[in-house]
């Protein structure tokens, strides 16, 4: 690649209120058309927006959970153009004085993005093009609801830095309350600005926009197809227009959706409606009291507090329920490492087999912990607090007691043990002699043999050590 591809995002998130941002309608994905509406939402002359103060402080959040400040005075103004689904022809949305301004998020690799602000805006309505009966439809349910856009500098320069920033974003988000950054359903969505550049030049190119993604896998592919599509043009000695572009995912490319030429002019003006909003330090301060510590926060806390390795930490913080599970169960019984290992490994298996939340679970925090610990101070084998996960999973019940009901709980003197070592031997006297003939890799298969004969009160330990003895 000869090229330096040059990203910014500008990312819309639908705010978790329970009305809407300018009137009293319900703020849910979904419903019959056109029954969450109202004169205010849809457009009616003479209609006032009064601003939802849930909004202002969702926003100052999603501030907080990016490290920008957030503003004592903000304002709105009127973004005007005609469209269909926006019945009022004009969007109300913040862009002399926006709420949050100077943050930043680093990516992967410690790199610095730096965020250049987040405003409060409406949604407009949706159109379903019915192309039989020839027509298109509006559907004004999701006029007026509240969304902040989240507006980076141009610091991007691989897919990989823009995947993870905006995995980070949908995560802090959630933990904060701000969005619940639902992709597929388009709570949280994606616009990627992209323009490439000759290795070492400090120039940024002409960029093209692509509009609406909508999964962290698409915005990958979207931003492999422009970089190809892009450099072929330069390499060809054309030039990049200036454009928004549609990615299709069956397709897998962009097409032009409009061009530069075709650009509006908003006309932007202050909102007369609404008064500027004003937040005091103290309010600022309350808002930033009922922040949550952020999975960045946590992951960094469980490897200098837990000692747990870098990955496993972000990867039990990925969600906020699957971290406060964690975060109980270390609290009851401090085995860090082995309540982490049956988290992502046999919980997140069930899970995921079941298509399950941590939330539903048959047990409880203290009773993982407690498994955790059966398997630490050698009471079960490891292979057996994994059964006992298995089967709390599905019927629930205390740890200790399933663990004697299945005979889990490791035979702890050695006597009965040799009786059983002879045998096995006996049975695999081929192996025995390779292994004291000098081949080391056949001890692994003499244990397996052993622990099987022993059943599901097997002690690796103290089978490991009658072993050695044997077969020295
Ligand atoms: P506009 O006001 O025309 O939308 P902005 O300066 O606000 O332009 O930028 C919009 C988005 O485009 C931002 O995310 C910004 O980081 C990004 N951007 C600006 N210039 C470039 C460029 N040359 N290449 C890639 N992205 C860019
Ligand atoms: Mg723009
Ligand atoms: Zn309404």
């Amino acid at each position: 690649m000869r090229y330096q591809p040059v990203i910014g995002l500008e990312i819309h998130c639908e705010l978790l209120t329970n009305s809407k941002v300018f009137c009293t309608c319900q703020n849910e994905f979904g419903g019959s058309e056109n029954t969450r509406v109202c004169p205010r939402c849809s457009g009616m002359p003479g209609t006032l927006p009064l601003l939802n103060q849930g909004a202002v402080r969702l926003a100052a959040k999603a501030g907080f959970a990016t490290n920008c400040t957030v503003n004592g005075y903000s304002s709105f103004d009127r973004k005007n153009y005609f469209y269909p689904d926006l019945p009022k022809a004009y969007q109300i949305t913040q862009f002399e004085h926006p709420i949050c301004t100077d943050g930043h998020i680093d990516v992967a690799g410690g790199k610095r993005i730096r965020i250049n602000r987040i405003h409060i805006e409406e949604d407009a309505g949706k159109l379903v093009h019915d192309d039989y009966e020839g027509v298109s439809l509006a559907d004004y349910n999701r006029c007026g609801v509240p969304l902040i856009e989240i507006v980076t500098e141009p610091d991007f320069r691989s897919a990989e830095e823009v995947q993870d920033f905006v995995t980070q974003i949908a995560q802090r988000l959630k933990y904060a309350g701000v969005c619940d950054a639902r992709m597929e359903q388009g709570s949280l969505r994606v616009d990627v600005n992209i323009s490439i550049m000759p290795f070492g030049s400090e120039e940024f190119g002409t960029r093209a926009e692509i509009k609406n993604l909508n999964s962290v896998k698409s915005i990958g592919r979207a931003i492999e197809y422009e970089i190809q599509r892009q450099s072929e043009i330069l390499d060809g000695g054309g030039k990049v227009v200036q454009e928004t572009r549609r990615y299709n995912e069956n397709r897998d490319d962009t097409k032009p959706l409009r061009s530069k030429e075709e650009a509006h002019d908003y006309r932007y003006f202050p909102e007369p409606d609404i008064p500027p909003v004003l937040l005091s330090e103290e309010d600022i301060e309350a808002i930033r009291k009922e922040m949550p510590e952020l999975p960045h926060e946590r992951s960094k806390r469980y490897t200098e507090e837990y000692g747990l390795p870098a990955d496993d930490a972000s990867l039990l913080t990925a969600q906020k329920e699957f971290s406060d599970f964690y975060d109980e169960a270390a609290a009851s019984e401090p085995e860090y490492r082995m309540i982490s290992n049956l988290m992502l490994g046999e919980v997140s298996h069930l899970l995921n087999e079941t298509g399950s939340d941590i939330t539903e679970v048959k047990f409880s925090p203290a009773e993982l912990a407690k498994t955790a610990k059966l398997a630490a101070d050698g009471t079960v084998s490891k292979g057996a607090a994994k059964e006992i996960v298995s089967i709390m999973f599905k019927d629930g019940g205390d740890p200790r007691r399933i663990a004697q009901e299945h005979g889990f709980i490791m035979d702890t003197d050695a006597s009965g043990l040799d009786e059983v070592i002879d045998k096995v031997l006996a049975e695999n006297a081929d192996a025995a002699e390779k292994y004291k003939n000098g081949n080391a890799k056949l001890f692994g298969f003499i244990m397996g043999q052993a622990i099987k004969a022993c059943g599901k009160s097997a002690n690796p330990a103290l089978i490991k050590e009658a072993l050695n003895k044997k077969l020295q």
